[in-house]
C-alpha cells in the first residue's frame, strides 16, 4: 500500500521528456496498470503566447497518428504547429537538389513542426490520474528485492515497481545505473537552434542546404507574435564545434547577415533572430535497451544527429513498442518483469533504430567530404534521385514512419 514516503506500482517511467511522457499517457489508460512518472526537475511553465519555444521538432504522420490514438494531437491549439507540404533539400556547393511534396504521396502534409513545450503540455493534460507524478527528484539508488525493482529518491521516498523505465535522456542517469554499455562518438559539431523572422513567406515548405561545414535547416513556424503567418522559422545550423562558438558570439545583425548568405537567401532576408542556444551533437546507441524488469526508451537509448530530425520520432515508436508489449503482458497475466517483455520490446525497436543512425550517419559523411570527386558524384546523385518518383515515395514513407 502507498504511504507518502513508499509507492508501489507496475510500472515506474524514469524522464519525464516527449518520450516518457508518451509511455505514461499510452499506460494511463490501460485498466489496472499503476504507474509512476519521476523527474528531476519540475513540469515546465506552460508554453509563451508570444514567444516561441527554441527547441521544436518536425513530427512524422506516423508520430502524429500516435498521439491522435492518445487523444492528445486533438489538444493542441492548431495556431502552435506548421504542417508542412513540400521540402527542398539542395547541395550548397553544386547544383544538386531535391524537392518532396506532399502530393507525390497524395496527403496533405509531410510532417509537422511544433514547439516541444507545445507537445509535452498537452501530453501531461491527456494523462489520467492513474499516473503518480514524482518532481522534482531523482534515484539515488536501485536495488533488486526478489523479482522487483526497488529505486530511492532524493527525497527519501521509495518506489517499488516491477518494471522501470529509463526515460531520462541522452545522458541517462539509469542507463548507467544498469551498467549497460553505450557506443557514443561525437560529431565534434554543434547545433545553433534559434527562431528567425524572414523577408518572404516560407510557403509551408521546410528547407536544408547542406555543405561540407554541415546542413542548415529552416522549419517552418505557423504564426508569429504580431499574428504573421509565414515569416517565422527555427532553425538548426549543425556546424564544426570552432564555427559554431564563432556564430555564437557574431551580433544579431551580423548573425542575420551570415544567415542570409548560407542559406542563399532561399526566403530573402533573415530580418531577426531571436536568442541562440548551442547544443553538442553526439551520437549514441546503448548496446542493449534492457534486461528482465527494466527498458530504455528515447533519447537513454539512442541518439541520432538532428539532420533528419528523426530522434523524437523514433523515441516516439519506442514508447508506442513498449506500451504494446506492456498492455500485451499484463492483459495475458505475463508478469511485467518477465524476460519476453523487454526482449520482444528490443526485437520490435532495435533493428529500425540502427538503420536511422546508419542512414544519418551516411549523409553526414557524403556530405562533409571535401573531395571535388565526391562533389560532382553526390550532385548527381541528389539530380538523379529527384527524377526517380518511386524511390522519393519511398524516401518519403520511410521520414513518415510508415516503413
Ligand atoms: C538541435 C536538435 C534538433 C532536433 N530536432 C528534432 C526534430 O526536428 N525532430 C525530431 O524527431 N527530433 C529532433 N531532435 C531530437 C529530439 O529533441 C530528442 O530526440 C527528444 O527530445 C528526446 O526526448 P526524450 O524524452 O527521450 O529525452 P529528453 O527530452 O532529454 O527528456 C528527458 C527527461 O528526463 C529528465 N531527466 C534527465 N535526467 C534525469 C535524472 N537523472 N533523473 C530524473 N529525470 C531526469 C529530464 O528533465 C527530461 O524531462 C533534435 C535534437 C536536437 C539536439
Amino acid at each position: 500500500m502507498d504511504t507518502e514516503r513508499s509507492h508501489t506500482a507496475d510500472v515506474v517511467i524514469v524522464g519525464a521528456g516527449l518520450v516518457g511522457s508518451a509511455l505514461a499517457c499510452a499506460l494511463s489508460s490501460a485498466p489496472d496498470l499503476r504507474i509512476v512518472v519521476i523527474d528531476n526537475q519540475t513540469p515546465p511553465p506552460s508554453p509563451s503566447a508570444d514567444r516561441f519555444d527554441h527547441r521544436v521538432v518536425a513530427l512524422s504522420p506516423a508520430a502524429i497518428k500516435f498521439l491522435r490514438e492518445l487523444q492528445v494531437w486533438q489538444n493542441i491549439d492548431e495556431r502552435r504547429y506548421c504542417a508542412y507540404q513540400d521540402m527542398e533539400v539542395w547541395d550548397g556547393e553544386g547544383n544538386g537538389r531535391i524537392a518532396f511534396s506532399c502530393n507525390e504521396v497524395h496527403r496533405d502534409e509531410l510532417g509537422v513542426i511544433v514547439e516541444n513545450s507545445v507537445v509535452l503540455q498537452a501530453l501531461h493534460a491527456a494523462m489520467t490520474p492513474r499516473v503518480t507524478w514524482l518532481t522534482p527528484v531523482s534515484v539515488t539508488e536501485w536495488h533488486q528485492v526478489n523479482d522487483l525493482q526497488k529505486l530511492v529518491l532524493s527525497d527519501g521516498s521509495t518506489v517499488t515497481a516491477s518494471l522501470v523505465t529509463g526515460a531520462d535522456g541522452a545522458h541517462s542517469q539509469l542507463r548507467e545505473m544498469a551498467g549497460i554499455p553505450v557506443n557514443a562518438w561525437a560529431y565534434h559539431h554543434s547545433a545553433i537552434v534559434t527562431t528567425i523572422r524572414t523577408q518572404q513567406h516560407h510557403r509551408f515548405t521546410a528547407r536544408q542546404r547542406f555543405s561540407h561545414q554541415g546542413p542548415l535547416a529552416f522549419l517552418p513556424l505557423h504564426g508569429g507574435p504580431n499574428g504573421e503567418i509565414g515569416r517565422y522559422c527555427s532553425i538548426v545550423w549543425s556546424l564544426d564545434e570552432e564555427v559554431a562558438e564563432r556564430m555564437m558570439n557574431l551580433g544579431d545583425q551580423a548573425f542575420c547577415r551570415e544567415l542570409t548568405r548560407v542559406s542563399e537567401a532561399c526566403l530573402g532576408e533573415v530580418e531577426w533572430a531571436d536568442r541562440r542556444h548551442l547544443i553538442p551533437l553526439w551520437q549514441r546507441h546503448a548496446r542493449d535497451y534492457g534486461r528482465p524488469g527494466f527498458a530504455l526508451i528515447g533519447d537513454a537509448a539512442h541518439t541520432i544527429h538532428p539532420l533528419a530530425g528523426q530522434g523524437v520520432n523514433l523515441g516516439l515508436y519506442d514508447a508506442r513498442a513498449l506500451a504494446g508489449e506492456i498492455t500485451r503482458a499484463h492483459s495475458r497475466g505475463v508478469p511485467l518483469q518477465h524476460p519476453s517483455v523487454v526482449q520482444r520490446y528490443q526485437r520490435q525497436r532495435k533493428l529500425h533504430n540502427l538503420t536511422a543512425m546508419a542512414s544519418m550517419e551516411g549523409f553526414k559523411r557524403l556530405f562533409g567530404n571535401p573531395s571535388p570527386l565526391f562533389l560532382v558524384a553526390r550532385n548527381h546523385g541528389l539530380n538523379w534521385v529527384d527524377r526517380q518518383l518511386w524511390l522519393k515515395r519511398l524516401l518519403m514513407q520511410t521520414a513518415a514512419g510508415e516503413i
